[in-house]
C-alpha cells in the first residue's frame, strides 16, 4: 500500500510544451475557406485534433468561422461537446453497435453512416440526422456504389453525403473518376450537402469541392501539395527546456551507443525530449533545434526521455532556458521520411498543450 500523501493542487511547470499558433491556425482555415469557392470549409479534428488538443483547437476555428466538425471514434465526442453544438459533429466511424447508436442519439450528434447494416441500425435505435460516406475508391469505409438504390437509404434524413479522396495530393485520373461517381451518388440519394475534398483536395479546383470540405493537416501547417505551400502557416512548435549544460572535450563521446564524437570542445545541452514523447530516433544526428536566431543540431541518439544538443554557438543559452524544435512539417517529413500526418500526431502526452 502506498502512503497516503498530499500533492500540491498545481503541478511543478513542465519541461516540454508545444507552442501552438492559433493566430496561424485561424489564418490557415480562412485560407482554406477561401480556396474551397463556394464551398464551406469544416475540419477534420479527429485523434484529438491531430495531436494539438480540441479542447482549444475547435473553439479557435470557431472563432474564424468554422461549424463543421467530423471525429473517427465515439470516444472522442465528449471533448469535442465541451466546446461544440452536437448538431455541428459527425463521427467518422458510424454505429458499429446499437450502443453507439443510442449514443449518438443521446448525444445528439451525427453518425456518418458507412453501410446498409449501419443504416438499418440508425433507423432501428430511432434515427434522425446523420451523414452518408459513399466509397468512390478507397474501399475503406462506406457505402458501395451498386447499394445506393437500396430502399433503407432513402429512409435516412442525411446532411452530408460525403466520400473520400485516394491520392489527392497526386495528379492521378483516379481524383476525376472519384468526382464522378461521387457526383452520380449525389444524384441517387436525396442530401442536404455534398462534401468530396480533404485538405489536398481543395487545391483540385471548384469541381471538388461541392458544399462542405473536410481540411485536416492542412489546419495544423501541414502541406499536402506544393502549390498551397505559400498559403499556410506553421502552427506547431514543441519546445523543450534544458535540463543540463555540460562541457565535452575533442575525442569524447555523446549518448547511447557513442555514435557521436565530439571533433573539438563542445558545450552541449540536455533536454526533456525524447522518443517517448514522439521525437523519434529517426532524428538522432539529423534533428535540428533553435533557440535566438542560432541553430542547434542533435548530437548522437536520442533517447527516451532526453536528447543532448549543440549549444557551442549560443553561449547564452543555460539550465532552465526553452530552445525550439525545426518541425516544419513539410521539411521534417523529407528529413525523417515520416509523413506530415504522423509527425502531427505522434507528438506524446507529456507535452503541455
Ligand atoms: C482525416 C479525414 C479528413 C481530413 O484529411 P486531411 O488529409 O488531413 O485533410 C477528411 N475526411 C475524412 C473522411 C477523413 O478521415
Amino acid at each position: 500500500m502506498g502512503r497516503v500523501v498530499t500533492l500540491p493542487t498545481d503541478l511543478p511547470p513542465p519541461a516540454l510544451r508545444l507552442d501552438i499558433d492559433h493566430d496561424a491556425l485561424q489564418s490557415n482555415w480562412r485560407a482554406l475557406n477561401r480556396m474551397s469557392g463556394a464551398a464551406r470549409a469544416g475540419a477534420a479534428v479527429k485523434a484529438d485534433a491531430y495531436g494539438l488538443g480540441v479542447r482549444k483547437v475547435v473553439p479557435t476555428l470557431q472563432a474564424a468561422g468554422c461549424d463543421d466538425f467530423f471525429v473517427a471514434h465515439w470516444a472522442e465526442v465528449r471533448a469535442v461537446l465541451e466546446v461544440a453544438r452536437p448538431e455541428s459533429l459527425s463521427v467518422l466511424h458510424g454505429p458499429l453497435s446499437g450502443a453507439d447508436a443510442a449514443y449518438a442519439r443521446a448525444a445528439g450528434v451525427k453518425p456518418v453512416i458507412n453501410s446498409l447494416e449501419q443504416a438499418r441500425r440508425w433507423i432501428d435505435a430511432g434515427g434522425g440526422r446523420c451523414d452518408l460516406m459513399v466509397d468512390t475508391g478507397m474501399n475503406r469505409l462506406g457505402v458501395a456504389l451498386e447499394e445506393l438504390g437500396d430502399p433503407v437509404l432513402a429512409v435516412l434524413e442525411v446532411d452530408v453525403l460525403l466520400s473520400h479522396l485516394v491520392a489527392a495530393e497526386e495528379d492521378t485520373p483516379l481524383n476525376a473518376l472519384q468526382r464522378d461517381r461521387w457526383e452520380h451518388a449525389r444524384t441517387l440519394v436525396p442530401h442536404r450537402r455534398g462534401s468530396l475534398a480533404n485538405s489536398a483536395g481543395i487545391a483540385l479546383g471548384d469541381a471538388y469541392h461541392g458544399d462542405l470540405t473536410r481540411p485536416g493537416i492542412a489546419l495544423y501547417g501541414g502541406v499536402p501539395r506544393p502549390e498551397m505551400a505559400g498559403r499556410l502557416r506553421q502552427v506547431v512548435r514543441p519546445q523543450a527546456a534544458i535540463l543540463q549544460v555540460r562541457h565535452v572535450t575533442a575525442g569524447e563521446t555523446v549518448g547511447y551507443n557513442a555514435t557521436f564524437t565530439a571533433p573539438a570542445a563542445m558545450r552541449v545541452a540536455t533536454i526533456a525530449l525524447g522518443y517517448a514523447d514522439g521525437y523519434l530516433r529517426c532524428w538522432s544526428g539529423k534533428g535540428r533545434f533553435h533557440a535566438d536566431g542560432v541553430e542547434l543540431p542533435v548530437l548522437g541518439r536520442v533517447s527516451m526521455d532526453l536528447t543532448v544538443v549543440d549549444i557551442t554557438n549560443a553561449p547564452q543559452l543555460g539550465e532552465g532556458d526553452w530552445i525550439t524544435v525545426d518541425y516544419a512539417l513539410e521539411q521534417a517529413a523529407a528529413t525523417t521520411g515520416l509523413s506530415q500526418y504522423e509527425l502531427l500526431t505522434l507528438l506524446g502526452r507529456r507535452f503541455d498543450r
